[in-house]
């Protein structure tokens, strides 16, 4: 952290700087906690996993069909062997396969020992106790060997790693029931401003629903954060100072929306001098110039704006990757992608924007993006409508229908709203 007093923590940053003092400011959560694997989905893998098993455990087959061994194959002609039994999955054949005999076998059954190859069923006739291969059998096919997705020891998943459905399938195949991730981010948030009326509540003149503890509560509702909703705080310098205070005393991260700026009601900052440390304030970004980060104790806080719009491209911008930094998840990089916009866009240069766009793709593959509609950070309808937003770099100053532009679609939270 600078000195709060310093020029640094009240000159405008770029997004890209506001980015790299985040990052550097953080430090990932230590705690670790054993979960089981039903509990796992979406954690942070805290330590490697090694398996205890061969996976495959046993030679089995890959295909429904008969079992033989490859050295009875005669080459480039028909041949017959003897039925000796049936290999089932889960029930393996008990008998011994002698030369000049095969076995009835179906997928993931094993194979007996001399068995080595697999012919589809489809390419045989089957005679009561004879069966007929063609010319054209292939030995060594369609046998999934011991260990040919894992072997016994191997790591299977090692950190950094935020768990996925395939991985717990992998841990599951592997008979690990329990395993050790990360602990859960304490992260509380809270609206702040006279303005906001509860829900339910008739609006009287001059009051607003609040919007931003629903975006919040949603954008943070996952498996790695334990959230706490503080509700609304008045714009009263005193409540909201004891509020940030207690809050900082339990959480990792506090989250604020709205009296980030420099209205007489806009305490956040001020609060955060006194009381804490500033990084930053104000970022060259549209929307969402006014953004407080700074820390209280040993709790991050981020002061975001009040506008509901800023509050998304904020968070998604700069708070997500914090957050998955401090679980210790890898950040990755959105993905980006040009695609031809076809509505004109107005831009002033300065600050780099995120418009709201709706992205589509034709049949060639190509893509194409067109505005949302009026792009006023207040204005929730055109976010809602939208599937991506619209990078414009700062110097820009508009673009013409028909320009390429780059896109940044929606995490898929925002896109299944
Ligand atoms: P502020 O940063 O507090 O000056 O707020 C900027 C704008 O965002 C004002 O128009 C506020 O009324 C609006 N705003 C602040 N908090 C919320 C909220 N929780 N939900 C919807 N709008 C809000
Ligand atoms: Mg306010």
């Amino acid at each position: 952290m600078i000195d709060p007093c310093s020029e640094d923590a009240t000159s405008v940053l770029s997004l890209e700087e506001a980015q790299a003092r985040i990052k550097s400011a953080l430090l990932p959560v230590a705690g670790t906690e054993i979960v089981v694997l039903k509990s796992a989905l979406g954690r942070v893998l805290a330590q490697p996993v090694y398996s205890p098993v061969n996976i495959p455990h046993d030679r089995n087959a890959a295909m429904d069909g008969y079992a033989l061994a490859a050295r009875d194959i005669v080459p480039d002609q028909a041949f017959s062997l003897n039925l000796a039994g049936t290999s089932w999955a889960g029930r393996p054949f008990q008998g011994k396969m002698q030369p000049g005999q095969c076995i009835r076998i179906f997928t993931g059954a094993v194979l007996p020992e001399r068995a080595d190859t697999v012919i589809m069923q489809e390419h045989v006739q089957a005679d009561g106790q004879t069966v007929h291969f063609p010319a054209h059998a292939r030995p060594y096919r369609h046998v999934r060997e011991i260990g040919e997705d894992m072997q016994q020891g191997a790591c299977l998943i090692s950190p950094p790693k935020k768990l996925t459905v395939a991985d717990l399938g992998l841990l599951a195949s592997a008979g690990i029931h329990e395993i050790t991730v990360r602990r859960r981010l304490n992260i509380v948030f809270f609206s702040t401003g006279d303005e906001l009326a509860a829900m339910g509540q008739a609006l009287k003149p001059g009051k607003i629903y609040d919007s931003n503890r629903y975006i919040l509560n949603g954008l943070l509702t996952g498996p790695g954060y334990s959230i706490t909703d503080k509700g609304v705080i008045a714009d009263d310098r005193d409540k909201l100072e004891n509020s940030l205070i207690e809050a900082a005393e339990n959480h990792d991260v506090i989250i604020t929306t709205g009296g980030a700026s420099v209205g007489e009601a806009d305490f956040i900052k001020d609060i955060l001098t006194s009381r804490g440390q500033v990084n930053f304030w104000k970022i060259a970004m549209k929307p969402g110039k006014p953004l407080i980060f700074g820390k209280i104790g040993h709790c991050y806080v981020f002061g975001l704006p009040g506008n509901p719009v800023s509050v998304i491209a904020t968070f998604d911008q700069l708070v997500k990757p914090a957050l998955q930094q401090l679980t210790g998840e890898p950040v990755a990089k959105p993905l980006r992608l040009t695609a031809i916009c076809t509505s004109p866009l107005k831009k002033t240069p300065g600050r780099q924007e995120f418009q709201r766009g709706i992205l589509t793709q034709n049949d060639n593959g190509e893509l194409f993006v067109s505005s949302s509609g009026k792009q006023g950070s207040h204005l929730l309808g055109s976010i809602s409508r939208a599937n991506c937003y619209i990078v414009l770099p700062a110097d820009c100053s508009g673009v013409e229908a028909g320009a390429p532009v780059v896109v940044e679609p929606f995490s898929l939270l925002l896109q299944d709203r």
